[in-house]
């Protein structure tokens, strides 16, 4: 029986997981749940998965939390606080940690997974994005496993030899990433001028957290899934290409030197890849309803549009740039989410907000985990200082 926690449960990858889960109690538990501030949606999953620990981010929704669950006669421990994510990811109430944390706020707590040898299911790209060294260095450490759940690696996983994300000597030539294109896909700049949050977070394809919404209709979530492939696969930024597929059935590609390509399909579903990495290496049913290929019909490639939907360039230049700036990229496009979903910042400014924030900082070879907090907090300062002077 696998213990799992679940850290991001009351979000769209927590939701998922929980439901794979359901469907297997034979086999997988919910060990421990954790959330942010969802007082009322962490305790209703408290009373349906009766996990050992629940976690709240906040500590000031920590009394709330209690008694909710004292007041439900719930056995569940309630403890607080970043440094308690932290302590449930490495804990002994789990073996398996499905990082679900939207954003750099999921960092230490992947990291601690990685370091306490568990089965690591990692949707929190960000963590890697920050600190893909760190995580490397973490999961050799720790001996345990790395099942990634983002759909375009959790596909390379699948294509590679070994299913293990070994690269070395496996003729590969190049991992080919699908983008749906996301809801402005064949628009130019001039059409995306006076943009919406609620246009901009409905994917046509996906059901995913605002962030990562707003993430693929600039296609920075592209950008922040080459530089996961790259440290996830030890795969050179030249080795590591985008088309963009408008089905988002074929979840991503990888190409080998004698000619082959494999991919990997199937309706786009996290729960496959969560039920993937849940049971890996055996396979079990996710809920997902099969692939009918011939009501399908077919699918379409393009190239992706630069131009337009910049953040992907940005991306591939904090990539090659290396060190601290794959962190500073993340961090400033954090912030400059987060602004846009606040109606404060222009949907055509994202790109501009992060772009003066990498050509505003000075980088550093990645060392430690301090560092790194550190570098995440000065590179929102800096994006929020460009923020003010060229747009609000
Ligand atoms: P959501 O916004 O739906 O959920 C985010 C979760 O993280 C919530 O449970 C939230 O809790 C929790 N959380 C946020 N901040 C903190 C914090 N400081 N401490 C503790 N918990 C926190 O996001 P998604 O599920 O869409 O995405 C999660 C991650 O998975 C992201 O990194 C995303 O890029 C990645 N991913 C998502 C995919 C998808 O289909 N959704 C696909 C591939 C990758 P609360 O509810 O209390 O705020
Ligand atoms: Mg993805």
């Amino acid at each position: 029986m696998r213990q799992v926690a679940v850290l991001g449960a009351t979000g769209s990858i927590g939701g998922s997981a929980l439901d794979v889960i359901a469907r297997h109690p034979q086999r997988f538990r919910a060990s421990v749940l954790a959330a942010h501030r969802s007082v009322e949606a962490l305790a209703a999953l408290c009373e349906r998965f009766h996990p050992d620990l629940a976690v709240i981010g906040d500590p000031a929704c920590e009394e709330a939390l209690r008694a909710r669950l004292g007041a439900a006669g719930l056995a569940t421990r309630v403890t607080a606080g970043a440094e308690a994510l932290v302590e449930a990811a490495a804990s002994d109430r789990c073996d398996t940690v499905v990082a679900a944390i939207v954003g750099a706020a999921g960092l230490a707590s992947t990291l601690a997974a990685a370091r306490a040898g568990k089965r690591l299911l990692l949707a929190n790209k960000e963590a890697v994005v920050m600190a893909g060294p760190l995580l490397r260095a973490a999961l050799q450490a720790g001996g345990g496993e790395l099942l990634p759940i983002d759909s375009e690696h959790n596909a390379l996983f699948q294509c590679l030899p070994n299913g293990r994300g070994d690269l070395s000597g496996a003729g590969v030539r190049r991992l080919i990433l699908t983008a749906s294109g996301g809801p402005f896909r064949g628009r130019r700049r001039d059409e995306l001028v006076g943009i919406t949050p609620e246009q901009a977070v409905a994917h046509p394809n996906w059901r995913m957290g605002r962030k990562i919404s707003v993430d693929s209709a600039t296609l920075m979530n592209k950008g922040l899934e080459v530089i996961e492939a790259h440290f996830l696969f030890d795969a050179a930024p030249d080795a590591i290409d985008v088309v963009v597929h408008p089905q988002s059935i074929v979840h991503s590609l990888v190409e080998y030197t004698d000619g082959s390509v494999l991919a990997q399909l199937g309706n786009p579903d996290m729960r496959t890849a969560l039920a993937y990495g849940l049971a890996w290496p055996e396979r079990v049913a996710a809920g997902v309803a099969p692939l009918d290929l011939l009501a399908l019909g077919r699918l379409e490639f393009q190239a992706p549009d630069p131009d337009t939907f910049r953040c992907l360039a940005l991306a591939y230049r904090a990539l090659r740039a290396g060190g601290t700036a794959p962190a500073v990229l993340n961090a400033a496009n954090e912030v400059a989410v987060a602004a846009f979903l606040d109606g404060q910042l222009p949907f055509l400014a994202i790109a501009e907000v992060i772009e003066a924030t990498l050509d505003a900082t000075a980088l550093e070879p990645v060392r430690d985990l301090a560092q790194l907090v550190q570098t995440d907090l000065t590179a929102r300062h800096t994006a929020q200082r460009m923020m003010r002077r060229s747009f609000c």
